[in-house]
């Protein structure tokens, strides 16, 4: 249950973003929230970013923010933490919470948030699996028991 987002870089350089969600709890019927609007949500372009959000997903729509991501990185030259920085405090400004996970085609990552935590996890072409859950926790090695 809850929302899963996954972003993807492959060798050719294609870049893939998804988001997946049950929505906001108590939500009102027929709702649809951020997570399938593209450019909310859910954005990916070969020439920037991949981004996928969760959170409050009115907000997300209100921000554009997926594609404001993309904007900041592709106009003003941000890299993907102070694009998806910016962003976040858009979503905050207007008492919205959650995060997102950004990649750009340069393999660049990050992971906004103004949650306290957003599990999240990564893989680079190594292939050693790094997670994290808290917002302030640094990734480190997942081991499988
Ligand atoms: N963003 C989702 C929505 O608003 C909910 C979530 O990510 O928890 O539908």
């Amino acid at each position: 249950y809850g929302t899963v987002g996954a972003v993807a870089l492959d060798k050719d350089g294609n870049l893939a973003a998804g988001t997946s969600t049950g929505g906001m709890t108590n939500k009102r019927y027929g709702r649809i929230g951020d997570s399938p609007v593209i450019g909310a949500g859910t954005y990916a372009n070969n020439k920037s970013v991949a981004v996928s959000a969760t959170g409050s997903g009115e907000m997300f729509i209100r921000t554009s923010a997926a594609y404001n991501v993309h904007s900041r990185y592709t106009h003003l030259g941000e890299n993907v933490q102070k694009a998806g920085d910016a962003v976040i405090k858009e979503i905050g400004d207007i008492k919205g919470t959650g995060g997102m996970i950004i990649l750009d085609a340069k393999g660049n990552f990050a992971f906004p948030m103004n949650s306290a935590g957003m599990h999240r996890g990564m893989i680079d072409s190594k292939g050693v699996p790094m997670t994290a859950m808290f917002g302030d926790e640094q990734l480190r090695h997942f081991k499988a028991k």
